[in-house]
C-alpha cells in the first residue's frame, strides 16, 4: 500500500474556481434561512405557503405508485412534452414539435442556465433588464456571457427605447426578458415586445425569455409570449415550469421552447447537466397541464385578491408600493423610513419586526441602485398576512411622506 500522502496546509490547495468566486450565494435562499432561525414571517423567497391542487399531488403519488421510478427520456416523457405543445398552442396559439422543440428540464433555472450554455460564445453579450431576477447574473458569469444591463424605471418599470437601442451591437448574442416580471411586476406590453423584436432582427440576436408568471396578471394586463411577434419563433428560447402556475416550486420540473437546431444543442447540455427531470413528477404535470380555463382564471382572481391585500398591508405600515401588473413580489420603496440602505433595514426587519423581504439591491450590478427598495411575496394564505400586518404594525412610523 502506497504511503498517505502528506497533509497539506490550506495556503497550498489549489484555488478554486474564478467563475465560482465571482458571485455570491443567492440573497433570496439567505432571506429564507434568516426568516427561519428568527422566526419571521417569510414574505422574502417566491413559493406559496397553501397547499398544490388535490389532483396533481394524487397524480404524483399514483405515478409513484405505478413504478413510474427510471428515467425518462432524457428530454422529457413524451406525454408531457405533447401536454407542454398543446398548451402553448392553446394559450399562445404557437404550436411547437414536441419531437424537436421542446426540452423538460429540473425547473426554469436549469432550462435557463442550459439554454444559455447552449448558445454562449466567449466574448458573448447578453442584454438583461435591471432589476433583474438574481439568477440571471450567475446565469451570464457560468456560461462566460458578458450582461449589458438596461433599466427598467419606476413607478412604471418600462425601459427607454434608446437605452434598449444603444446595448446592443454585434457581440450581443442574446436578450433576456422575464415577462411578468420579478421583480417589479411589470407586464411587457405588445409596443415594448415589438422594440425588442426589432432589435433582435436588426443585429441577429436570440430572446431567451422566462415566462414562469404567465398567469399572473391583473387588472386587465395580458401576457404575451414573445416568440409569436412575427420574426421571432426562430430565435427564442421560451422557458417555463410547473412551479408557480401549480403551486409546486418544489418539484423542479420546467421546460425550454426552442427552435430544432437550439433544442439540440439545450437537450445535450441539459442531458450532462442533469440527465433528466424526476419522471413520476412529468406524469402529473401532463394532469395539470390539461386543467381547464377555469383553474387559471381562478389563479389570477385569488392572486389578484392577494395583490390588494399585501398592498393594503405595506401601504399602512408605511411602505410607497408600486403596484404590480403581473407575477407575486411587490417592490416598495423604503426611503421614508430612514434607513441606511436596503440590507439595513431587510436584516432590521427580519430580527426585530419579525419579518423577512427581499433587500432591492440583489436585483441589481450595483448595490447602490437597489438601496431604496426591497420586494414583498404575497403568495400566501390569509393566517400568513394577518402574522404579517400584526408584527409591520410595529414599525416606527416613517419620517418622512
Ligand atoms: N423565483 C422565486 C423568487 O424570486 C424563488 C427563487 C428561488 O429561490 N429559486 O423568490
Amino acid at each position: 500500500m502506497n504511503p498517505a500522502p502528506p497533509l497539506r496546509a490550506m495556503a497550498t490547495r489549489p484555488k478554486l474556481s474564478t467563475k465560482a468566486e465571482r458571485f455570491t450565494e443567492s440573497v433570496i435562499r439567505e432571506m429564507t434561512r434568516l426568516a427561519l432561525r428568527h422566526d419571521a414571517v417569510n414574505l422574502s423567497q417566491g413559493f406559496p405557503d397553501f397547499p398544490a391542487p388535490a389532483e396533481i399531488k394524487r397524480a404524483a403519488q399514483d405515478a409513484i405508485a405505478a413504478d413510474i421510478n427510471q428515467y425518462a427520456i432524457t428530454w422529457g416523457a413524451k406525454s408531457f412534452r405533447n401536454a407542454i405543445a398543446e398548451k402553448f398552442q392553446r394559450t399562445q396559439g404557437l404550436a411547437p414539435d414536441p419531437e424537436t422543440e421542446i426540452t423538460v428540464c429540473c425547473g426554469s433555472t436549469e432550462a435557463m442556465i442550459s439554454s444559455m450554455m447552449a448558445i454562449i460564445n466567449p466574448g458573448d453579450e447578453v442584454v438583461v433588464f435591471e432589476p433583474f431576477y438574481e439568477n440571471y447574473g450567475p446565469d451570464a458569469i457560468l456560461s462566460g456571457a458578458t450582461p449589458r444591463f438596461v433599466k427598467l424605471r419606476p413607478p412604471d418599470w418600462t425601459f427607454d427605447p434608446a437605452e434598449l437601442a444603444a446595448a446592443f451591437g454585434p457581440a450581443t448574442k442574446a436578450i433576456i426578458l422575464n415577462t411578468p416580471n420579478n421583480p417589479t411586476g411589470h407586464v411587457f406590453e405588445r409596443a415594448e415586445l415589438e422594440c425588442i423584436r426589432d432589435l433582435c432582427q436588426r443585429w441577429n440576436v436570440f430572446a431567451i425569455t422566462d415566462e414562469i408568471y404567465e398567469h399572473m396578471v391583473y387588472d386587465g394586463a395580458r401576457h404575451i409570449s414573445l416568440a409569436t411577434l412575427d420574426g421571432m419563433r426562430d430565435r427564442t428560447i421560451t422557458i417555463n415550469a410547473l412551479s408557480k402556475t401549480y403551486s409546486v416550486t418544489g418539484w423542479r420540473v420546467g421546460w425550454a421552447i426552442a427552435p430544432p437546431d437550439v433544442t439540440a444543442a439545450i437537450r445535450k447540455v441539459h442531458d450532462f447537466l442533469t440527465v433528466g427531470a424526476a419522471a413520476p413528477l412529468q406524469e402529473a404535470g401532463t394532469v395539470a397541464l390539461h386543467f381547464p380555463p377555469s383553474y387559471y382564471e381562478t389563479l389570477g382572481h385569488e392572486y389578484a385578491a392577494r395583490r390588494d391585500r399585501m398592498i393594503g398591508i405595506l401601504t399602512g405600515a408605511g411602505f410607497r408600493c408600486f403596484k404590480p401588473r403581473g407575477a407575486y413580489y411587490i417592490m416598495t420603496d423604503i426611503s421614508p423610513f430612514g434607513f441606511p440602505d436596503d440590507v439595513a433595514f431587510a436584516h432590521y426587519l427580519v430580527k426585530e419586526i419579525g419579518v423577512a423581504c427581499v433587500p432591492g439591491s440583489s436585483f441589481y450590478r450595483h448595490p447602490a441602485d437597489g438601496r431604496a427598495h426591497v420586494r414583498f411575496t404575497f403568495c400566501k394564505t390569509e393566517k400568513t398576512f394577518q402574522a404579517a400586518a400584526e408584527r409591520l404594525a410595529k414599525l416606527p412610523p416613517p419620517k418622512s411622506t
